[in-house]
């Protein structure tokens, strides 16, 4: 009996809050065009996230590589939520299939495995949840949210990655004073640990997604 290679089953559901056109507003490939693709369900809790992963629409994966191919793009960013949380071979083996550059922002609490994502930009939480295992230990970029954290807790961290970024944690409806703390605080610590990047989140600033 000849076994027939068989291909993804373009009908398993992924839990999608959203899929549209922008450009990367943050970290390393600020500036480019990408598509997103944001998941539902996070197993984190951040009480400064201002992304909605709670409500969704069930979508199967035919649905969701149409809806990409719909745009003049060739750069995916998978984001949530948290997505590593979802079955990622099959998602970015269809996907590279079809000849896309597939990146993910993760809080690196889940392991993700090799050769399946050509850039991993891990955005670890571990200032409020400190008891929770970062996993995902390598990869090309990672970005720190800064609030005044202890900056000691990446030494370990951060020899596994490429590109280190500092991001000052900026809330929507929070005081200029809020924000203003964090983005001086941030500048003071690339100012004395030149090793780290600064990161804004110009999508804010642009008042687009
Ligand atoms: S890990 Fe990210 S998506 Fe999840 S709650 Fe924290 S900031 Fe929000």
């Amino acid at each position: 009996m000849v076994l027939l290679p068989t291909g993804p089953n373009l009908e398993q559901i992924f839990p999608i809050v959203e899929i549209f056109h922008s450009i990367q507003g943050e970290g390393h490939h600020t500036g480019i065009s990408s598509v997103f693709i944001r998941f539902g369900r996070c197993n984190l809790r951040c009480p400064w996230c201002d992304t909605e992963f709670d409500e969704w629409d069930d979508m199967t994966l035919g649905q969701i590589i149409d809806d990409v191919s719909k745009f003049d793009c060739d750069r995916i960013i998978l984001t949530g939520g948290e997505p590593a949380l979802q079955d990622l071979p099959t998602l970015c083996g269809a996907l590279r299939a079809t000849g896309y550059h597939i990146s993910i922002e993760t809080n690196g609490t889940v392991a993700i495995p090799d050769g399946i994502i050509d850039w991993i930009c891990v955005s670890p939480k571990d200032q409020e949840y400190p008891d929770v295992a970062i996993r995902q230990r390598e990869g090309d970029e990672l970005k720190v949210v800064y609030l005044g954290q202890d900056m000691s807790m990446y030494d370990d961290l951060k020899d596994g990655f490429e590109h280190l970024y500092l991001q000052p944690c900026y809330v929507e409806g929070e005081s200029v004073e809020w924000n203003g703390l964090n983005f001086h605080a941030t500048f003071e610590q690339i100012r004395l640990n030149p090793e780290w990047r600064l990161s804004l989140q110009t999508h804010k600033w642009m008042c687009v997604e």
